[in-house]
């Protein structure tokens, strides 16, 4: 048995929201398949995906996150530093696509935690 953690360090470290103990995503990470997800949780046999296009929703989050960072990455830059907005998209645009697969697996993470409840008979 272990100690149950919060949901906040659940999303961070990709686990299941419902046993917080199995994988959300495979691992070893690689960039041919990024967004691949188990079909079910390797302990509590949660499904990972309740229904076809179950995270197209996961997209909006995704959309909100990246623009409430990049709008305060710009308001930095040009605000901040005094940067041209030619060199602030710049950044901006190499920071979306470094950061692309992390905000898309942070994305279906927060998605799924909204559907799927802590549920302790399954540790
Ligand atoms: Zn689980």
């Amino acid at each position: 048995m272990h100690q149950r953690r919060s949901t906040f360090s659940n999303i961070i470290k990709k686990k299941c929201p419902r046993c917080q103990q199995g994988d959300l995503f495979l691992k070893p990470f690689n960039y041919k398949d990024a967004l691949a997800m188990p079909d079910h949780c390797s302990h509590c046999n949660q499904k990972f995906e309740p229904e076809p296009g179950y995270y197209y929703g996961a997209m909006f989050i995704s959309y909100i996150l990246s623009a409430f960072l990049f709008l305060g990455i710009a308001g930095v830059c040009i605000l901040g530093f005094g940067m041209s907005v030619n060199a602030t998209f710049a950044i901006i645009i190499s920071l979306g696509i470094v950061l692309f697969f992390y905000t898309a697996r942070i994305s279906r993470v927060l998605w799924i935690h909204t559907t799927v409840k802590y549920d302790a008979q399954y540790e």
